[in-house]
């Protein structure tokens, strides 16, 4: 018989779960860092997406995790998605690198559901 989780995100699938603790160990900002775009993106706030001559970048944090923001409208959220627009992943790439990054990569064998 299996066991019932009960607390609030007993919906979420275990690959779910291992994103969220991902994007805790790697944060935006340190994930930025790794990218090597943290002076760009933090320090002086250039987006990286488009030819950017104001500062239109901004990271900011939301409960415990962080997202980031292009007010010029490229785009914003999390870690993910930095990483899709960055690398032209589409979202199950760019979780599967996102979750190497956060070395979570021997972790349950596969992150595609
Ligand atoms: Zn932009």
């Amino acid at each position: 018989m299996l066991k019932i989780i009960s607390d609030s995100a007993d919906e979420s699938s275990p690959f779910i779960k291992s994103v969220e603790r991902a994007k805790l160990l790697l944060p935006l900002e340190k994930m930025l860092e790794q990218l090597g775009d943290w002076e760009l993106c933090v320090e002086d706030r250039l987006c990286p997406f488009h030819d950017d001559n104001s500062p239109s970048f901004s990271v900011f944090a939301q409960g415990e995790h962080q997202y980031w923001k292009c007010h010029a409208g490229c785009g914003a959220g999390d870690q993910i998605n930095y990483l899709e627009l960055k690398f032209s992943l589409n979202r199950g790439e760019a979780l599967r690198l996102f979750l190497e990054m956060a070395e979570w990569s021997d972790k349950d064998g596969g992150f595609y559901e």
